[in-house]
Formats: C-alpha cells, structure tokens, sequence
C-alpha cells in the first residue's frame, strides 16, 4: 500500500494537516477482505487483526501516509454554512489499487480537527455498522458509492442522548471532493483556489473534459450532471433515499456519500421521508433529482469566474446546462423504470404504462422491492402471475398487467428475455430498514460481528435467493410507518 496524498499536494488553505487521535483500546470488528485485495493491502497484514486495529483506528499511521481533514462548506437543508470540514474525519491519502485507479482512504470518527465546532471529532459504532453495510450492499446493486474498508471499535464511550460505544469506519472513495469544496472558497471569492479544485476534478474523474480544450470547466459541470443523473436514476431504482442531500454531501465523483440518516423505501410512496429531522421532507424519495438539480446549480455558482469574465456572459453558458437537467434526468428515469418492467426499447407510451404503475402502487400501498420482484416471476408463467399475492385490489393491478403484456408482446425479444432483463434490474433483496437495525442491535449487544457478516454475505448477491436471502426479503411488520433515522453524529 503505497501513499501519493495528491490531494495535500494542493496547497495548506484545502486542509488541515493533523494527525487522528489515539483511542484506549482499538478492536477490529469488520474487515472487507475483497476491497483490501482490491487494494493491494499486503496479505500479512490483511490477516494480522491487532495490526489492522492499530492502523485503521489511528493510532499508528500506515507508512506513507500524511492525514488531513479537508475543508468544506455547505448548503445544509437549503442554509449555506461557510464553514464545515471534516470535523471528525482524516484523509489518510490515496492509493493505486490493483486496476491502476485511485482511492481515498479516510477515517471517520478519529478526533477532532479545525472544523470540529462542537463536535467530539468522534463516531458510534452503530452508525460505523451501517455504513459498513448500506455501503457495500449499494455497492453489490451496482450504484456507485463510497465502500468500507474497515469498522474498528474504540474501547472508548461517545456521548451522545446517551452514552454509546465509539467505532472508526475507514471509507475508500474515489475522492472526497464535494460540491461544498467548492463552495467553501467561493465563499472567499478565491477564483484560483476554485480552478485548482477544478483542474484537480477534471484530471482525477473526467480527463475527457481535456480533449477538446474550449471550454473544459463547462464540460466538467456537463460531465458532473451526467454522473449525478445516473446516480439518482439508481437510487430511484432500487427504492433508495439518502436522506441528508446537503451540498456537502454529494460527491462531484458521482459516488453515493455520507450514510448517515439513509434509508430503503418499502411501500411505494414518492413523499417517503425517514429521517427525523427532515421535517419539511425536502430530501423525500422522489424529490431526490429536483435537490440534485438544485446542489448543481451552487456547484455552477462557484464556477462562474472560470468560464467568462463577464458574469452575464459566464450564466448564458452555465444556465441552459442547469436548465435541461430535468428533461435529461426524466429520459435516464423512464428508461431505467422502461428496463425494470422489461422494455428494451422505450417508447413514447410507456411513460404512461411505468405512471400507471406505480400510482396503483402507491395507491394500493404496494411493496417497491416486492412488486417489482412478482412482477418479474410472474413471466415464468403469463397465465397465472404470481403478482396475486402483493394484491389488495386485484382488478386494477390485473389491468396494468394485461397492459403490461401486451407492451412486452410488441418487443422483438421474447418473455424468456424481458425477464432476464428485469431480473438484472429489480433486486430480490434490498438492506430492509428493520433488518439494517435488527443486526446493529445484535452487534452491540454481542460485540460479534456474525450477524452483520451473515446479512453482508447475502447482500452481497443481491439478484440472487441464497440460501439465507429469504430471511432478510420481508417487510417491517409497521411497513416502517414508525421508522426514523437520525444524522450519525
Ligand atoms: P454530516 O451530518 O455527517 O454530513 O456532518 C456535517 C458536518 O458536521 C461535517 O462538517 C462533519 O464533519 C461535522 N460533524 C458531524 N459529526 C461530528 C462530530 N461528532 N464531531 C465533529 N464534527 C462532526
Ligand atoms: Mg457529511
């Protein structure tokens, strides 16, 4: 494992340059043995547990390694904070993994840096659990994200409502530049601390903002909404809800990033919200790619002194970028839902089929990941869908259904075929709210990692029954009528 620390080549004003601080009594609790292959972590050490605990809580720093905490601003639920940072995180520096491409390595909940305000700098093992799993399970659905590395407990209390035990999750990202990185020195009106970020952005995610040189801070935003629209149109498939859409929580890398109050949407509701403190619901299921749209808009603020002098000049080549983003996000949207009931070859029609749906979903209170995965089996047999069992008013669902086949009867591919397709598409099992609790609450009260290892091995294949998926394929006895999550401070 070998350390560039590209990032704390920029320059001190990106960062704080300060060491995590020790904890008492470091214990591994989670290791992803895949990604530290992936990562080139020497064998011996990937299989020595207390080297792994020393290491990957910050008490010893791995060789190479020079740690920062990086500075950021943010717009949290719509109020711009000039000030954030990593207040309880350190970026270790960024390695090569196998393939040649490079990660991030950062710690969270290794002690207080510059940005800490109030903070304790520190993390409870719950919250580290999650993200352990909620990472690695969107991961293996295929959306891109952050992935885990490792949860090492701390021996340590944090306190929070009450007091709690401390854990260090290492995140591995392809960066962690945020749309709040960029806000931060807009706010100080450093324009060439902005294009550092950007030539930094262009260079390590989109080198192909260089190939035609006019213009490569417009085709870096262009290239940022792209990979945002894809993201969200992932989310939406899978039923998953972020829940804290600060700007200083998207990723400009496209990743999925910061798992703290997110959660998986069982019945299907537009207006789902599980976190409790989004009381206005402005991070809501389906409000996902209005917030998207609306944290790339700040993003293009900051870079406005990059593409023309002449503000109103720099707006009339930024504007219309931001302007077309629902139109591209709704074409990547009806797709992905065009793919996920077996259309290949999307049509102006099926924008109706996919609305109608989902509003007898919604109406019928119907399980996303359930309906989705029936509808897929029931083309084992058109005769007879097996769909019955998710119906509580079976004639308006039949009718969709009858629709539904004869949009698949028009396709040049067979049943055999669209099912194939919508198997890749529709998850047969999802990290379920309840289940996600029910196995933190079994690692806290054991301090055994098995419960988490057994959910993780499952999640692991997502689109296909092992042996033990069927324990973790229903849903909340409530339906998560009474669930909440809470930011992981
Ligand atoms: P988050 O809600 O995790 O996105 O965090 C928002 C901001 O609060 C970031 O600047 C974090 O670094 C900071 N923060 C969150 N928890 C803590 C903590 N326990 N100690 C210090 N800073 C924190
Ligand atoms: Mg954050």
């Amino acid at each position: 494992m070998k350390f560039i620390n590209t990032y704390s080549h920029l320059g001190d004003t990106f960062y704080h340059k300060n060491n995590p601080t020790p904890v008492d009594n470091p214990a591994l609790f989670l290791w992803n043995e895949t990604l530290a292959e992936q990562l080139q972590i020497p064998s011996e050490l990937s299989h020595d547990k207390h080297a792994l605990a020393q290491y990957f809580s910050g008490n010893q720093l791995l060789p190479g390694s020079e740690p920062i905490s990086m500075a950021y601003s943010g717009h949290q639920f719509g109020h711009f904070s000039p000030q954030l940072g990593d207040g309880r995180a350190h970026l270790l520096g960024d390695v090569l993994d196998k393939s040649g491409n490079r990660w991030d390595i950062q710690l969270k909940g290794s002690g207080r840096s510059a940005f800490s305000r109030n903070g304790d700098g520190r993390c409870a093992f719950g919250p580290a659990i999650r993200e352990f799993i909620m990472s690695e399970a969107m991961c293996a659905l295929g959306i891109p994200t952050t992935r885990s590395l490792a949860v090492v407990t701390t021996g340590e209390q944090v306190h929070r409502e009450t007091s709690l035990p401390g854990a260090i999750v290492t995140r591995v990202a392809s960066s962690h530049l945020r749309v709040g990185t960029f806000q931060y020195f807009s706010a100080q009106a450093n324009t060439q601390a902005i294009k550092t970020l950007c030539d930094f952005a262009i260079q390590r995610h989109y080198p192909g903002c260089l190939v035609d040189k006019v213009d490569p801070y417009v085709m870096l935003l262009d290239s940022i909404i792209e990979k945002q629209i894809e993201l969200i149109v992932q989310w939406l498939r899978i039923g998953f809800i972020h829940g804290v859409m600060n700007t200083d929580n998207m990723a400009i890398s496209g990743e999925t990033i910061d798992y703290g109050p997110c959660a998986m949407m069982g019945t299907y509701n537009p207006q789902t919200v599980y976190s409790s403190i989004d009381k206005q619901g402005r991070y809501a299921f389906m409000q996902q790619p209005v917030i998207a749209q609306w944290n790339i808009a700040r993003l293009a603020e900051c870079i406005l002194p990059l593409i023309d002098s002449d503000n109103n000049k720099a707006i009339g080549k930024l504007q219309p970028l931001i302007e077309e983003f629902p139109n591209r996000f709704n074409l990547a949207y009806t797709k992905m839902m065009a793919k996920k009931i077996g259309i290949t070859n999307v049509e102006a029609e099926d924008q109706t089929l996919i609305n109608s749906l989902l509003d007898t979903l919604k109406t019928q209170e119907l399980d996303y990941t359930i309906s989705f995965n029936a509808l897929t089996q029931s083309l084992d047999s058109v005769d007879s869908p097996n769909i019955q069992a998710e119906k509580k008013q079976p004639d308006a669902l039949n009718q969709w259904i009858d629709n539904w086949h004869q949009r698949l009867n028009k396709q040049a591919i067979s049943h055999q075929q669209a099912q194939q397709l919508m198997t890749q598409q529709n998850p047969v099992v999802i990290p379920r709210n309840h289940h996600v609790e029910a196995v933190i609450q079994q690692c806290q009260q054991t301090n055994n990692p098995v419960a988490a290892e057994k959910f993780i091995r499952v999640l692991k294949s997502p689109y296909q029954l092992l042996a033990d998926t069927s324990e973790y394929q229903d849903q909340a006895r409530d339906r998560d009528q009474c669930y909440q999550t809470f930011c992981g401070t």
